[in-house]
């Protein structure tokens, strides 16, 4: 079995067509997605549409939370981001408008299969806590995620994919040729964001998981389109088009 595992779409419509093209062009069975699946971007609807027809499993995100919730802890312009998502969610005249709420609402927050955790955040809190590289020198935090992990966990949530090892190691994708064949020590692997890469690498990001080995993907999408709908959104801050060029 040939999984795709992405995440952080953020309503990148774009992106996420793009990524998806890529999965078909392989033999790819089933599509993971570890959440985050709107905020920031302008096609929340569309984005959730096709979610629901593509992937097997889908958790929810901390901006998919805060759009069902209420948003806490985030920055102003993610928050007015949030707030507008779900106006567009909340539209009375949208067909199916129920239907995707519920099934936001109903989005698990882990997903555990044999050797394997999916989460959005980290394996002890799935939504909300970041795993960022530099804490490969944080001791007690590396030991109490590793704990936690029957072997390996799929993450995203930082938008910046690599892989951290049980020995306090964080290799990019381009450290280790893109590639990573998983064997006795366990291992975090984030997969990167498809909506909105902060690796200083502007094109959409994922992972495919063919038994043991994982490949990291890259695929180029039309961004400045995605800049140009979200700069003609008076409530999306152009800041949050600008970082797509970027890719921070
Ligand atoms: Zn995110």
């Amino acid at each position: 079995m040939k999984r795709a595992i992405i995440s952080d779409i953020h309503s990148n419509l774009e992106a996420f067509e793009a990524v998806l093209a890529d999965i078909a062009s392989q033999d790819i069975t089933e599509i993971y997605c570890l959440g985050d699946l709107v905020g920031y971007g302008p096609n929340p609807i569309e984005c959730i549409d096709l979610m629901r027809k593509s992937v097997k499993v889908c958790l929810l995100g901390n901006h998919d939370q805060a759009t069902l919730f209420d948003p806490e802890g985030f920055n102003h312009s993610a928050e007015r981001a949030i707030f507008w998502t779900r106006e567009q969610l909340e539209n009375p005249n949208l067909l199916g408008a129920n239907e995707r709420w519920d099934f936001l609402n109903e989005l698990p927050r882990l997903c555990r299969e044999d050797d394997f955790i999916f989460v959005h955040g980290s394996p002890r809190n799935p939504l909300n806590e970041y795993v960022f590289h530099d804490d490969i020198y944080n001791e007690r935090k590396m030991e109490r995620l590793f704990a936690v992990i029957p072997k390996y966990s799929f993450q995203g949530h930082t938008h910046v994919p690599g892989i951290f090892t049980e020995d306090h190691e964080f290799f990019t994708p381009e450290d280790i040729d893109e590639r990573y064949i998983l064997g006795d020590r366990k291992v975090m692997i984030n997969v990167g964001s498809v909506g909105q890469p902060r690796d200083r690498d502007p094109r959409a990001c994922y992972a495919v998981l063919d038994k043991t080995l994982i490949v990291f993907r890259r695929v180029e999408y039309p961004f400045e389109k995605t800049i140009e709908k979200i700069t003609a959104i008076p409530d999306l801050d152009n800041y949050l088009g600008q970082r797509l060029r970027d890719g921070k």
